[in-house]
């Protein structure tokens, strides 16, 4: 079993409900249990400013799947959502499962890179992070609460509470 740290976000059509799902979905992977999930918190759009606020979540799982395997899943659980790729990668999306860390593997292929090339700098997937794994040792050697005081909150709030 690995210890998987998974990263959500949804800013399109009905993202509660979206994010609901997804971690519905993720419960019922094969050879994986759901170990814990953050608080939903609202952040501020990347690049392309003009569209609807982020919620964004991370889980934690325990997996026997590969991790090629777990990608090709979580694919499979973000067009369920109805998620079109479109070439902004910045741009609006009704789920994005991105993998964060998978056990102590790095993992440089074409289609999979972890850990994920921005985890260490988006406070949407950090303070999330915090909340559930406040121990964690990132693979850069950084503790997660040192980390943190180098990302700025950026806006960042609660899912629930609109206009802090
Ligand atoms: P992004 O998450 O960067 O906004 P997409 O969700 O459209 O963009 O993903 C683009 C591609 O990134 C996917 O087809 C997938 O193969 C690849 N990818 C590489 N590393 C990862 C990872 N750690 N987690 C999820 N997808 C990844
Ligand atoms: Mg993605």
């Amino acid at each position: 079993m690995e210890r998987v740290w998974l990263s959500i976000g949804s800013n399109l059509s009905n993202p509660l409900q979206k994010v609901n799902n997804a971690i519905k979905a993720l419960k019922d992977l094969p050879k994986t249990r759901l170990v814990a999930c953050s608080s939903y918190y609202r952040s501020r759009p990347l690049g392309l400013k003009n569209q609807p606020d982020f919620l964004n979540a991370v889980v934690a799982l325990d997996t026997n799947l590969a991790p090629g395997t777990l990608l090709i899943y979580i694919q499979k659980i973000e067009l369920c959502q109805g998620r079109i790729r479109t070439k902004n990668r910045f741009g609006p999306r009704t789920l994005d499962l991105d993998i964060l860390l998978f056990g102590k593997k790095i993992i440089i292929e074409n289609h999979l890179v972890i850990p994920h090339y921005d985890m260490y700098r988006r406070e949407f997937v950090l303070y999330p992070l915090s909340e559930i794994a406040p121990d964690l040792k990132l693979p850069n050697g950084v503790l997660i609460s040192n980390q943190l005081q180098q990302v700025p909150f950026n806006g960042l709030t609660c899912w629930g509470k609109k206009d802090v």
